[in-house]
């Protein structure tokens, strides 16, 4: 999770290249305190919209690309699933996975705060966004290694889930015993994307696209930390 000084200071670095409606901009930084949830069900994920209640607008998103690639320019965190690890490892030409990981992958933990009381610290290996990543770098914005000149990563289609799902955040909870997936943007200040809307109309299409990706990704999760390729530990506040 970042904090309202690190949004601020990433959303400093993007308005100078992107506009960014001023509403947006202080929701963003903690200014606006009318910012109330709707849910919108899609294909088995909970997604959380945020709406600024004094404006009655919604804050919604459609990704720039490829006039814009600033996430993989200010990447924080790759985190691998078992699944990315497989696929990466042939992609890279890696005789066997343990290879991958000495030579690819470090470990990396950060904590989520679902906002529902609950603190979700997760330990997972991580594709090293540049060769010599250390540990002191994880969770700060770095170029990554695999973005071309025009904005391609070189590692496409084979990049790792959460690539494919920036910037949606997820998690699961548990619904009458049974595990719902939740989504919601994250405002890491990075994304130019998101825009204001009277209605949630025109995200429908965009909701409907990353349902299945979101959801996969979550069984992709929880089947790595049950095989122990990570770890996620969960704590009342
Ligand atoms: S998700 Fe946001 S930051 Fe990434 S390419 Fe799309 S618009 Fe740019
Ligand atoms: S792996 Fe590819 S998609 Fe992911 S951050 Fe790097 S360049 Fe971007």
């Amino acid at each position: 999770m970042q904090s309202g000084n690190s949004v601020k200071e990433s959303l400093d670095v993007l308005v100078k290249k992107w506009p960014v409606d001023q509403k947006l901009y202080d929701m963003q930084v903690g200014l606006r305190t009318d910012a109330v949830d709707t849910q919108v069900r899609v294909e088995g994920v909970v997604f959380h919209v945020p709406m600024l209640s004094q404006d009655s607008l919604y804050v919604l998103w459609k990704c720039l690309w490829p006039d814009c690639h600033n996430c993989c320019e200010r990447q924080g965190r790759l985190p691998l699933t078992k699944d990315d690890i497989a696929l990466l490892a042939r992609k890279m030409g890696y005789q066997s996975r343990a290879e991958f990981v000495r030579d690819e992958a470090r470990v990396s933990s950060w904590e989520q705060d679902g906002g529902n009381g609950v603190i979700t610290t997760l330990s997972m290996l991580s594709l090293k966004r540049k060769k010599d990543e250390c540990d002191e770098e994880d969770g700060t914005p770095l170029r990554c290694r695999f973005l071309d000149d025009r904005g391609y990563c070189g590692i496409h289609p084979d990049k790792p889930g959460v690539c494919w799902l920036y910037p949606f955040a997820s998690w699961l909870e548990s619904e009458n015993g049974r595990p719902v997936v939740h989504a919601t943007f994250q405002f890491t200040g990075d994304c130019p994307g998101f825009y204001l809307s009277e209605s949630l109309d025109p995200v429908m299409p965009v909701l409907q696209e990353y349902a299945k990706k979101i959801y996969d990704y979550n069984m992709a999760v929880q089947r790595t930390t049950r095989e122990n390729y990570g770890f996620i530990s969960f704590v009342n506040k």
